[in-house]
């Protein structure tokens, strides 16, 4: 089962128990963004002795050596996923909670112009649209969220 967290966390000369590998692992196979809850449940289903307090602190390690990205999409709890070279920016249903990835050149390009404009030159960016689906009424809310 290829676990790219794992191998990275080796790279980086953590020490590696069998509880954070198996963090590790849920986190590889993740498909989603998951919360500390959700990934809770997840490695205790492999491992009935992990403990969410455990999770915490893995997750704070795996977060403070960059290996792992964490969101705020907008309803106060931390998300995670794996850090990765491919950017991309995300959408959130704010009906539903579904969280779809996406990639636009233009966006890309355009905020590289913005930044330039300013005297700046882009290193990074986050972008987070928060929108209701299609046809379902409540445009004024859809939109991009500020912070
Ligand atoms: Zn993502």
């Amino acid at each position: 089962m290829p676990n790219r967290l794992e191998d990275l966390c080796v790279e980086k000369g953590m020490r590696m128990t069998e509880q954070r590998r198996v963090i590790a692992r849920v986190l590889s196979e993740a498909q989603d963004h998951p919360d500390v809850e959700q990934l809770y449940i997840r490695a205790s289903k492999i491992d009935p002795r992990i403990s969410i307090a455990t999770v915490y602190r893995t997750v704070r390690m795996f977060e403070e050596a960059g290996i792992l990205a964490r969101h705020d999409f907008g309803d106060g709890r931390a998300r995670y996923e794996e850090a990765s070279d491919d950017h991309h920016d995300h959408l959130i249903d704010v009906q539903s909670g579904k969280v779809i990835e996406f990639q636009n050149d233009e966006i890309e390009e355009l905020q590289r112009r913005v930044a330039e404009k300013l005297g700046y030159q882009l290193v990074d960016h986050r972008l987070e649209l928060y929108a209701v689906p299609a046809g379902s009424g409540k445009t004024k809310s859809a939109g991009t969220k500020r912070k």
